[in-house]
Protein backbone atom coordinates (compact mmCIF):
# COMPACT_ATOMS: atom_id res chain seq x y z
CA UNK A 1 0.00 0.00 0.00
CA UNK A 2 1.09 3.56 -0.70
CA UNK A 3 2.36 5.44 1.82
CA UNK A 4 2.46 9.20 2.40
CA UNK A 5 6.10 11.11 2.22
CA UNK A 6 6.75 12.58 5.61
CA UNK A 7 6.76 16.48 5.41
CA UNK A 8 6.93 19.14 8.01
CA UNK A 9 5.93 21.87 5.46
CA UNK A 10 2.38 21.43 6.37
CA UNK A 11 3.21 22.77 10.02
CA UNK A 12 3.82 26.10 9.46
CA UNK A 13 0.38 26.51 7.48
CA UNK A 14 -2.59 27.78 9.25
CA UNK A 15 -4.67 26.04 7.33
CA UNK A 16 -4.79 22.00 7.03
CA UNK A 17 -5.64 20.97 3.49
CA UNK A 18 -7.12 17.17 2.75
CA UNK A 19 -3.47 17.36 0.93
CA UNK A 20 -0.98 18.96 3.28
CA UNK A 21 -2.90 16.80 6.54
CA UNK A 22 -2.03 13.87 4.62
CA UNK A 23 1.54 14.58 3.92
CA UNK A 24 2.23 15.65 7.84
CA UNK A 25 0.33 11.94 9.25
CA UNK A 26 2.94 9.93 7.67
CA UNK A 27 2.49 6.60 7.51
CA UNK A 28 -1.50 6.49 7.21
CA UNK A 29 -2.62 4.48 4.28
CA UNK A 30 -4.06 7.06 1.87
CA UNK A 31 -7.91 7.54 2.15
CA UNK A 32 -9.57 5.46 -1.01
CA UNK A 33 -12.85 6.57 0.06
CA UNK A 34 -14.41 9.99 1.27
CA UNK A 35 -15.11 8.44 4.62
CA UNK A 36 -11.51 7.74 5.00
CA UNK A 37 -10.43 10.92 3.56
CA UNK A 38 -12.40 12.65 6.65
CA UNK A 39 -11.13 10.68 8.98
CA UNK A 40 -7.42 11.79 8.18
CA UNK A 41 -5.85 12.82 11.82
CA UNK A 42 -5.55 16.50 12.34
CA UNK A 43 -7.93 17.06 9.27
CA UNK A 44 -9.15 20.03 9.19
CA UNK A 45 -12.63 20.36 6.58
CA UNK A 46 -12.06 24.32 6.61
CA UNK A 47 -8.89 23.95 4.79
CA UNK A 48 -10.07 21.07 2.57
CA UNK A 49 -11.38 22.98 -0.22
CA UNK A 50 -9.61 25.75 -0.51
CA UNK A 51 -9.13 27.36 -3.62
CA UNK A 52 -6.66 26.71 -6.03
CA UNK A 53 -5.51 30.35 -5.82
CA UNK A 54 -5.36 30.18 -2.04
CA UNK A 55 -3.65 26.87 -2.23
CA UNK A 56 -0.85 28.65 -4.56
CA UNK A 57 -0.89 31.87 -2.49
CA UNK A 58 0.45 29.58 1.04
CA UNK A 59 2.70 27.43 -0.96
CA UNK A 60 3.92 30.36 -2.61
CA UNK A 61 4.85 31.82 0.82
CA UNK A 62 6.19 28.78 2.41
CA UNK A 63 8.53 28.80 -0.75
CA UNK A 64 9.37 32.15 0.05
CA UNK A 65 10.17 32.17 3.44
CA UNK A 66 12.53 29.18 3.23
CA UNK A 67 14.33 31.15 0.69
CA UNK A 68 13.38 28.07 -2.41
CA UNK A 69 14.80 28.93 -6.01
CA UNK A 70 10.81 29.85 -6.70
CA UNK A 71 11.59 29.44 -10.71
CA UNK A 72 14.14 27.23 -11.44
CA UNK A 73 15.80 27.68 -14.92
CA UNK A 74 14.38 31.28 -15.35
CA UNK A 75 17.75 33.47 -15.24
CA UNK A 76 17.85 37.38 -15.29
CA UNK A 77 13.83 37.77 -13.62
CA UNK A 78 14.80 37.92 -10.48
CA UNK A 79 14.21 41.93 -9.93
CA UNK A 80 11.70 42.19 -12.50
CA UNK A 81 9.61 39.73 -13.46
CA UNK A 82 9.53 37.26 -10.28
CA UNK A 83 8.68 39.73 -7.91
CA UNK A 84 5.69 41.09 -9.88
CA UNK A 85 4.33 37.64 -10.66
CA UNK A 86 5.32 36.99 -7.08
CA UNK A 87 2.69 39.88 -6.31
CA UNK A 88 0.24 38.80 -8.70
CA UNK A 89 -0.27 35.29 -7.48
CA UNK A 90 -0.55 36.48 -3.66
CA UNK A 91 -3.19 38.96 -4.33
CA UNK A 92 -5.17 35.85 -6.16
CA UNK A 93 -4.94 37.14 -9.18
CA UNK A 94 -5.39 36.14 -12.64
CA UNK A 95 -2.60 37.19 -14.85
CA UNK A 96 -0.76 37.67 -18.33
CA UNK A 97 2.22 37.97 -19.53
CA UNK A 98 3.38 40.33 -21.92
CA UNK A 99 6.45 39.66 -23.57
CA UNK A 100 8.07 39.08 -27.26
CA UNK A 101 9.09 35.18 -28.12
CA UNK A 102 11.83 33.36 -26.67
CA UNK A 103 11.75 34.93 -22.80
CA UNK A 104 10.58 32.02 -21.23
CA UNK A 105 6.90 32.64 -20.65
CA UNK A 106 5.68 28.79 -21.47
CA UNK A 107 8.47 28.06 -18.83
CA UNK A 108 7.40 30.44 -16.12
CA UNK A 109 3.74 29.62 -16.58
CA UNK A 110 4.36 25.73 -16.34
CA UNK A 111 6.86 26.46 -13.30
CA UNK A 112 3.87 27.17 -11.73
CA UNK A 113 2.79 23.66 -11.34
CA UNK A 114 5.28 23.90 -8.24
CA UNK A 115 3.08 26.04 -6.15
CA UNK A 116 0.73 23.21 -6.10
CA UNK A 117 0.61 20.58 -3.61
CA UNK A 118 2.32 17.73 -4.23
CA UNK A 119 -1.48 15.25 -5.12
CA UNK A 120 -4.53 16.38 -4.62
CA UNK A 121 -8.02 14.14 -4.08
CA UNK A 122 -10.77 14.68 -6.32
CA UNK A 123 -13.56 12.16 -6.72
CA UNK A 124 -12.51 9.10 -8.46
CA UNK A 125 -13.94 9.28 -12.29
CA UNK A 126 -15.02 13.19 -12.62
CA UNK A 127 -14.06 14.50 -15.98
CA UNK A 128 -13.48 17.89 -14.11
CA UNK A 129 -11.85 16.81 -10.69
CA UNK A 130 -14.06 17.33 -8.30
CA UNK A 131 -13.52 18.13 -4.89
CA UNK A 132 -14.86 15.74 -2.55
CA UNK A 133 -16.43 18.27 -0.48
CA UNK A 134 -17.95 20.68 -2.85
CA UNK A 135 -18.60 18.87 -6.25
CA UNK A 136 -20.02 20.79 -9.12
CA UNK A 137 -20.98 18.69 -11.41
CA UNK A 138 -23.99 16.94 -11.20
CA UNK A 139 -22.70 13.51 -11.75
CA UNK A 140 -20.54 13.71 -8.61
CA UNK A 141 -23.10 15.17 -6.60
CA UNK A 142 -25.55 12.00 -7.14
CA UNK A 143 -22.86 9.79 -6.95
CA UNK A 144 -22.04 10.95 -3.30
CA UNK A 145 -26.23 10.86 -2.53
CA UNK A 146 -26.04 7.58 -3.56
CA UNK A 147 -22.94 6.56 -2.18
CA UNK A 148 -21.87 8.42 0.80
CA UNK A 149 -18.34 8.08 2.82
CA UNK A 150 -17.92 4.67 0.46
CA UNK A 151 -17.84 7.53 -2.54
CA UNK A 152 -14.47 6.64 -4.38
CA UNK A 153 -11.32 9.41 -4.10
CA UNK A 154 -8.76 9.34 -6.39
CA UNK A 155 -5.23 11.02 -6.01
CA UNK A 156 -4.18 13.68 -8.93
CA UNK A 157 -0.34 14.48 -9.16
CA UNK A 158 0.23 18.58 -9.55
CA UNK A 159 1.76 17.91 -13.17
CA UNK A 160 -1.81 16.91 -14.13
CA UNK A 161 -3.27 19.91 -13.25
CA UNK A 162 -1.95 22.24 -15.97
CA UNK A 163 -3.48 22.60 -18.61
CA UNK A 164 -2.23 25.18 -21.93
CA UNK A 165 -3.66 25.94 -24.86
CA UNK A 166 -2.34 27.79 -27.92
CA UNK A 167 -5.33 30.29 -28.87
CA UNK A 168 -5.46 30.63 -32.32
CA UNK A 169 -8.43 32.23 -34.54
CA UNK A 170 -10.11 28.64 -35.25
CA UNK A 171 -10.12 27.37 -31.61
CA UNK A 172 -14.10 26.94 -30.58
CA UNK A 173 -15.93 27.20 -28.09
CA UNK A 174 -16.75 23.56 -27.91
CA UNK A 175 -12.50 23.14 -27.43
CA UNK A 176 -12.52 26.03 -24.59
CA UNK A 177 -15.39 25.33 -22.48
CA UNK A 178 -17.05 22.86 -23.97
CA UNK A 179 -20.31 21.00 -26.92
CA UNK A 180 -23.16 18.65 -26.24
CA UNK A 181 -22.46 15.29 -27.01
CA UNK A 182 -25.55 13.91 -29.07
CA UNK A 183 -24.02 10.38 -28.59
CA UNK A 184 -24.35 10.96 -25.17
CA UNK A 185 -27.69 12.22 -24.71
CA UNK A 186 -28.97 9.82 -27.01
CA UNK A 187 -27.90 6.70 -25.07
CA UNK A 188 -29.05 8.09 -21.39
CA UNK A 189 -32.45 8.99 -23.09
CA UNK A 190 -31.64 12.49 -21.46
CA UNK A 191 -32.56 15.90 -22.65
CA UNK A 192 -29.86 18.00 -24.52
CA UNK A 193 -29.71 20.59 -21.63
CA UNK A 194 -29.23 17.72 -18.91
CA UNK A 195 -25.63 18.40 -17.73
CA UNK A 196 -24.57 14.78 -17.95
CA UNK A 197 -24.59 15.22 -22.04
CA UNK A 198 -22.09 17.79 -21.57
CA UNK A 199 -18.39 17.17 -23.23
CA UNK A 200 -16.38 19.26 -21.22
CA UNK A 201 -13.60 21.29 -22.69
CA UNK A 202 -10.19 22.17 -21.80
CA UNK A 203 -11.38 24.98 -19.35
CA UNK A 204 -13.60 22.92 -17.19
CA UNK A 205 -11.07 19.94 -17.16
CA UNK A 206 -8.83 22.53 -15.82
CA UNK A 207 -11.15 22.65 -12.82
CA UNK A 208 -8.96 23.32 -9.66
CA UNK A 209 -6.03 23.46 -11.69
CA UNK A 210 -4.13 26.14 -13.57
CA UNK A 211 -5.29 27.19 -17.28
CA UNK A 212 -3.24 28.63 -19.54
CA UNK A 213 -3.46 30.33 -22.51
CA UNK A 214 -0.98 31.59 -25.17
CA UNK A 215 -1.24 34.04 -27.29
CA UNK A 216 -4.52 35.26 -25.80
CA UNK A 217 -5.54 38.22 -28.72
CA UNK A 218 -5.29 35.52 -31.38
CA UNK A 219 -8.58 34.17 -29.33
CA UNK A 220 -11.73 34.69 -31.03
CA UNK A 221 -14.22 37.71 -29.33
CA UNK A 222 -16.69 35.13 -28.86
CA UNK A 223 -14.63 32.73 -27.31
CA UNK A 224 -13.49 35.75 -25.08
CA UNK A 225 -16.90 36.59 -24.06
CA UNK A 226 -17.62 32.91 -22.76
CA UNK A 227 -14.08 33.02 -20.96
CA UNK A 228 -15.34 36.21 -18.84
CA UNK A 229 -18.25 34.74 -18.21
CA UNK A 230 -17.14 31.82 -16.84
CA UNK A 231 -14.45 34.03 -14.58
CA UNK A 232 -17.55 36.50 -14.08
CA UNK A 233 -20.01 33.91 -12.72
CA UNK A 234 -18.84 30.82 -12.98
CA UNK A 235 -22.13 30.53 -15.77
CA UNK A 236 -21.95 29.51 -19.33
CA UNK A 237 -23.94 28.50 -22.62
CA UNK A 238 -23.54 26.08 -24.60
CA UNK A 239 -25.57 26.21 -28.09
CA UNK A 240 -28.07 28.06 -25.89
CA UNK A 241 -28.42 26.13 -23.11
CA UNK A 242 -27.46 28.00 -20.01
CA UNK A 243 -24.86 25.95 -17.42
CA UNK A 244 -23.73 26.98 -14.28
CA UNK A 245 -20.85 25.46 -13.72
CA UNK A 246 -18.57 27.22 -11.14
CA UNK A 247 -15.18 26.36 -11.94
CA UNK A 248 -11.82 27.14 -9.68
CA UNK A 249 -9.30 28.25 -12.09
CA UNK A 250 -6.15 30.16 -11.82
CA UNK A 251 -6.34 31.54 -15.45
CA UNK A 252 -3.10 32.84 -17.39
CA UNK A 253 -2.28 34.15 -20.47
CA UNK A 254 0.48 35.30 -22.48
CA UNK A 255 0.81 37.62 -25.70
CA UNK A 256 2.70 40.28 -27.66
CA UNK A 257 2.38 42.94 -26.10
CA UNK A 258 1.53 45.18 -29.35
CA UNK A 259 -1.19 42.57 -30.46
CA UNK A 260 -2.29 42.89 -26.39
CA UNK A 261 -2.75 46.32 -26.49
CA UNK A 262 -4.23 47.14 -30.40
CA UNK A 263 -7.30 47.94 -30.03
CA UNK A 264 -9.96 45.90 -30.68
CA UNK A 265 -8.13 42.74 -29.71
CA UNK A 266 -9.35 42.10 -26.31
CA UNK A 267 -12.48 42.49 -25.25
CA UNK A 268 -12.71 45.14 -22.41
CA UNK A 269 -14.19 43.56 -19.53
CA UNK A 270 -11.84 40.23 -19.89
CA UNK A 271 -8.99 42.64 -19.84
CA UNK A 272 -10.52 44.51 -16.58
CA UNK A 273 -10.50 40.60 -15.04
CA UNK A 274 -7.12 40.40 -15.99
CA UNK A 275 -5.65 41.31 -12.60
CA UNK A 276 -1.95 42.14 -13.57
CA UNK A 277 0.19 42.77 -16.68
CA UNK A 278 3.63 41.40 -16.53
CA UNK A 279 6.27 42.75 -18.99
CA UNK A 280 8.95 40.00 -19.74
CA UNK A 281 12.62 41.08 -21.12
CA UNK A 282 15.34 39.22 -23.17
CA UNK A 283 18.14 38.94 -21.12
CA UNK A 284 19.64 42.42 -19.98
CA UNK A 285 23.74 41.21 -19.96
CA UNK A 286 25.74 38.81 -22.15
CA UNK A 287 26.83 36.90 -19.35
CA UNK A 288 22.88 36.39 -18.37
CA UNK A 289 22.37 35.48 -22.41
CA UNK A 290 24.96 32.79 -21.93
CA UNK A 291 23.84 31.37 -18.53
CA UNK A 292 20.39 30.29 -20.41
CA UNK A 293 21.88 29.23 -23.43
CA UNK A 294 24.39 27.22 -21.73
CA UNK A 295 21.15 25.87 -19.77
CA UNK A 296 19.38 25.07 -22.72
CA UNK A 297 21.79 24.13 -25.47
CA UNK A 298 22.71 20.56 -26.04
CA UNK A 299 26.50 20.50 -26.43
CA UNK A 300 27.22 17.88 -24.10
CA UNK A 301 27.12 15.14 -26.44
CA UNK A 302 28.39 11.86 -25.88
CA UNK A 303 29.94 11.14 -29.55
CA UNK A 304 32.83 9.72 -29.98
CA UNK A 305 34.51 13.26 -30.79
CA UNK A 306 34.54 15.92 -27.95
CA UNK A 307 34.05 19.46 -28.63
CA UNK A 308 34.81 22.34 -27.31
CA UNK A 309 33.68 25.39 -27.60
CA UNK A 310 35.48 28.07 -26.03
CA UNK A 311 33.67 31.20 -23.92
CA UNK A 312 35.31 33.94 -26.55
CA UNK A 313 32.95 31.83 -28.97
CA UNK A 314 29.84 31.76 -26.60
CA UNK A 315 30.17 35.61 -26.25
CA UNK A 316 30.31 35.82 -30.29
CA UNK A 317 27.18 33.63 -30.17
CA UNK A 318 24.99 35.59 -27.90
CA UNK A 319 26.09 38.89 -28.94
CA UNK A 320 24.40 37.70 -32.30
CA UNK A 321 21.18 38.14 -30.84
CA UNK A 322 21.96 41.34 -28.62
CA UNK A 323 23.15 42.94 -32.48
CA UNK A 324 19.52 41.42 -34.05
CA UNK A 325 18.13 42.87 -31.38
CA UNK A 326 18.92 46.28 -31.80
CA UNK A 327 19.12 46.02 -35.99
CA UNK A 328 16.48 48.51 -37.53
CA UNK A 329 16.47 46.28 -39.90
CA UNK A 330 15.24 43.27 -38.20
CA UNK A 331 11.36 43.81 -36.71
CA UNK A 332 11.83 44.62 -33.50
CA UNK A 333 7.54 43.76 -32.50
CA UNK A 334 8.45 40.13 -33.31
CA UNK A 335 12.04 39.81 -31.35
CA UNK A 336 14.77 37.67 -31.55
CA UNK A 337 14.01 34.98 -29.56
CA UNK A 338 15.94 33.49 -27.03
CA UNK A 339 16.41 30.53 -29.40
CA UNK A 340 18.54 32.18 -31.97
CA UNK A 341 21.62 31.96 -29.73
CA UNK A 342 20.83 28.25 -28.42
CA UNK A 343 20.32 26.81 -32.24
CA UNK A 344 23.34 28.28 -32.89
CA UNK A 345 25.70 27.15 -30.56
CA UNK A 346 24.68 24.05 -30.95
CA UNK A 347 25.04 24.34 -34.58
CA UNK A 348 28.49 25.03 -34.01
CA UNK A 349 29.25 22.42 -31.77
CA UNK A 350 27.75 20.46 -34.98
CA UNK A 351 29.78 21.87 -37.15
CA UNK A 352 33.28 20.98 -35.31
CA UNK A 353 32.11 17.59 -34.89
CA UNK A 354 31.45 17.08 -38.38
CA UNK A 355 34.88 18.43 -38.92
CA UNK A 356 36.17 15.85 -36.16
CA UNK A 357 34.51 13.07 -38.06
CA UNK A 358 35.54 13.84 -41.12
CA UNK A 359 39.40 14.48 -40.13
CA UNK A 360 39.34 11.12 -37.74
CA UNK A 361 40.13 14.06 -34.98
CA UNK A 362 39.17 12.90 -31.67
CA UNK A 363 38.98 16.63 -29.66
CA UNK A 364 38.59 19.56 -31.28
CA UNK A 365 37.64 23.08 -30.37
CA UNK A 366 35.31 25.35 -31.93
CA UNK A 367 36.03 28.46 -34.37
CA UNK A 368 34.73 31.15 -36.12
CA UNK A 369 34.23 28.92 -39.18
CA UNK A 370 31.69 27.28 -37.19
CA UNK A 371 29.35 29.98 -36.19
CA UNK A 372 29.62 30.97 -40.06
CA UNK A 373 28.51 27.50 -40.85
CA UNK A 374 25.40 27.70 -38.22
CA UNK A 375 23.90 30.47 -40.42
CA UNK A 376 21.48 28.41 -41.08
CA UNK A 377 20.05 28.44 -37.12
CA UNK A 378 20.08 32.31 -37.42
CA UNK A 379 18.07 32.96 -40.41
CA UNK A 380 14.92 31.32 -39.58
CA UNK A 381 15.20 33.40 -36.50
CA UNK A 382 14.76 36.71 -37.57
CA UNK A 383 11.85 38.65 -39.52
CA UNK A 384 12.77 40.88 -41.27
CA UNK A 385 11.80 44.85 -41.97
CA UNK A 386 11.85 45.73 -45.81
CA UNK A 387 15.32 47.28 -46.00
CA UNK A 388 16.98 43.56 -44.40
CA UNK A 389 14.39 41.73 -46.86
CA UNK A 390 16.00 43.50 -49.76
CA UNK A 391 19.76 42.56 -48.72
CA UNK A 392 18.52 38.78 -47.61
CA UNK A 393 18.73 37.36 -44.48
CA UNK A 394 22.06 35.46 -45.19
CA UNK A 395 23.70 38.62 -45.79
CA UNK A 396 22.04 40.37 -42.60
CA UNK A 397 22.81 37.22 -40.61
CA UNK A 398 26.65 37.13 -42.02
CA UNK A 399 26.75 41.38 -41.21
CA UNK A 400 25.66 40.40 -37.72
CA UNK A 401 28.08 37.90 -37.18
CA UNK A 402 31.14 39.73 -37.95
CA UNK A 403 29.79 43.19 -35.82
CA UNK A 404 29.31 40.23 -32.83
CA UNK A 405 32.66 39.31 -33.53
CA UNK A 406 33.90 43.11 -33.84
CA UNK A 407 32.08 43.21 -30.32
CA UNK A 408 33.69 40.56 -28.53
CA UNK A 409 37.52 41.64 -30.20
CA UNK A 410 37.32 45.09 -28.73
CA UNK A 411 36.40 43.98 -25.22
CA UNK A 412 40.05 41.82 -25.09
CA UNK A 413 41.88 43.64 -27.30
CA UNK A 414 41.55 47.02 -26.44
CA UNK A 415 45.05 47.57 -25.09
CA UNK A 416 47.00 45.80 -27.56
CA UNK A 417 48.93 46.78 -30.45
CA UNK A 418 48.10 44.42 -33.63
CA UNK A 419 50.47 46.38 -36.33
CA UNK A 420 53.00 43.71 -36.82
CA UNK A 421 50.48 41.40 -37.57
CA UNK A 422 48.80 43.63 -40.00
CA UNK A 423 52.09 44.35 -41.43
CA UNK A 424 52.40 41.11 -42.13
CA UNK A 425 49.83 41.02 -44.26
CA UNK A 426 50.64 44.47 -46.12
CA UNK A 427 54.33 42.70 -47.00
CA UNK A 428 52.28 40.43 -49.03
CA UNK A 429 51.37 37.67 -46.55
CA UNK A 430 48.39 35.55 -47.18
CA UNK A 431 46.54 32.61 -45.90
CA UNK A 432 43.88 30.38 -46.44
CA UNK A 433 41.69 28.61 -43.50
CA UNK A 434 39.73 25.89 -45.61
CA UNK A 435 36.39 24.91 -43.96
CA UNK A 436 37.65 21.53 -43.86
CA UNK A 437 41.59 21.93 -42.65
CA UNK A 438 43.00 20.23 -40.07
CA UNK A 439 44.02 21.36 -36.88
CA UNK A 440 47.54 20.51 -37.62
CA UNK A 441 47.48 22.13 -40.90
CA UNK A 442 45.24 25.93 -39.71
CA UNK A 443 47.77 25.65 -37.00
CA UNK A 444 50.94 25.50 -38.72
CA UNK A 445 49.59 28.38 -41.18
CA UNK A 446 48.73 30.32 -38.63
CA UNK A 447 51.78 30.26 -36.64
CA UNK A 448 53.61 31.98 -39.27
CA UNK A 449 52.11 34.88 -38.90
CA UNK A 450 54.43 37.28 -36.66
CA UNK A 451 52.59 38.21 -33.68
CA UNK A 452 50.07 36.30 -33.74
CA UNK A 453 50.14 33.94 -31.18
CA UNK A 454 51.42 35.67 -28.16
CA UNK A 455 47.70 37.52 -28.31
CA UNK A 456 45.67 34.03 -27.72
CA UNK A 457 46.28 34.07 -23.93
CA UNK A 458 44.11 36.98 -24.06
CA UNK A 459 40.99 34.36 -25.10
CA UNK A 460 41.97 32.12 -22.48
CA UNK A 461 44.72 29.60 -24.28
CA UNK A 462 46.82 28.11 -21.49
CA UNK A 463 49.66 26.64 -24.20
CA UNK A 464 50.31 28.56 -27.38
CA UNK A 465 51.40 25.40 -28.70
CA UNK A 466 48.03 23.83 -28.26
CA UNK A 467 47.03 23.61 -31.91
CA UNK A 468 43.17 23.49 -31.07
CA UNK A 469 42.79 25.92 -28.46
CA UNK A 470 45.61 28.03 -29.83
CA UNK A 471 44.48 27.96 -33.74
CA UNK A 472 40.92 28.82 -32.81
CA UNK A 473 41.84 31.88 -30.58
CA UNK A 474 44.47 33.02 -33.53
CA UNK A 475 41.76 32.59 -36.17
CA UNK A 476 39.26 34.68 -33.94
CA UNK A 477 41.69 37.30 -33.91
CA UNK A 478 42.13 37.61 -37.54
CA UNK A 479 38.34 37.63 -37.98
CA UNK A 480 38.34 40.55 -35.48
CA UNK A 481 41.10 42.52 -37.07
CA UNK A 482 38.94 41.79 -40.53
CA UNK A 483 35.81 43.19 -38.51
CA UNK A 484 37.24 46.47 -38.17
CA UNK A 485 38.68 46.41 -41.29
CA UNK A 486 42.07 46.38 -40.31
CA UNK A 487 42.53 43.41 -42.62
CA UNK A 488 40.76 41.69 -45.72
CA UNK A 489 38.99 38.39 -45.98
CA UNK A 490 37.17 36.59 -48.73
CA UNK A 491 33.89 34.47 -48.40
CA UNK A 492 36.42 31.28 -48.82
CA UNK A 493 38.03 32.45 -45.54
CA UNK A 494 41.29 34.02 -46.76
CA UNK A 495 42.94 36.77 -45.55
CA UNK A 496 45.29 39.56 -47.00
CA UNK A 497 46.03 42.86 -46.68
CA UNK A 498 42.74 45.46 -46.58
CA UNK A 499 42.72 46.73 -50.01
CA UNK A 500 43.46 44.02 -51.83
CA UNK A 501 41.05 45.14 -54.78
CA UNK A 502 43.89 47.19 -56.45
CA UNK A 503 45.97 44.32 -56.24
CA UNK A 504 43.77 42.09 -57.67
CA UNK A 505 42.95 44.46 -60.31
CA UNK A 506 46.58 45.41 -61.09
CA UNK A 507 47.52 41.28 -61.44
CA UNK A 508 44.70 40.69 -63.56
CA UNK A 509 45.50 43.39 -66.06
CA UNK A 510 49.00 41.82 -66.48
CA UNK A 511 47.78 38.95 -68.48
CA UNK A 512 50.08 35.97 -68.39
CA UNK A 513 51.66 36.83 -65.07
CA UNK A 514 51.32 33.36 -62.67
CA UNK A 515 49.47 33.68 -59.65
CA UNK A 516 50.43 35.32 -56.48
CA UNK A 517 52.81 32.85 -54.22
CA UNK A 518 50.99 31.93 -51.67
CA UNK A 519 53.06 32.85 -48.19
CA UNK A 520 52.90 29.67 -46.53
ZN1 LIG B 1 -17.78 15.67 -10.82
Amino acid sequence: MERFPASRGAQNGALMTASSSMQSSAGHAKPRTLGELKRIPDFDPRGASRSVKNEIRQNLLRAIEKGETLFPGVHGYEDTVVPQIINALLSRHNFILLGLRGQAKSRILRGLINFLDTEMPVIAGCEINDDPFKPICRGCREKIAAEGDNTAIAWMPREERYVEKLATPDVTMADIIGDVDPIRAARGGRDLSDELTIHYGLLPRANRGIFAINELPDLAGKIQVGLFNIMQEGDIQIKGYPLRLPLDVLLVFTANPEDYTARGKIITPLKDRIGAEVRTHYPATLEEGMTITAQEAWVGRDAAHKVEVPTYLRQVIEEIAFQAREDKRVDRRSGVSQRLPITTLENVVSSAEQRAARKGEKAVVARVADVYAALPAITGKMELEYEGELKGADTIARELIRAAVGRVFSKRFADVNFQPVIQWFELGGELKLPELSSTAERYQQLAKIQGLMEHVGKLGVQDRKDAGAAGAAAEMILEGLWAHRRIGRSEERGFYAEKPKAVEQRERDIPGRPPRRQFN
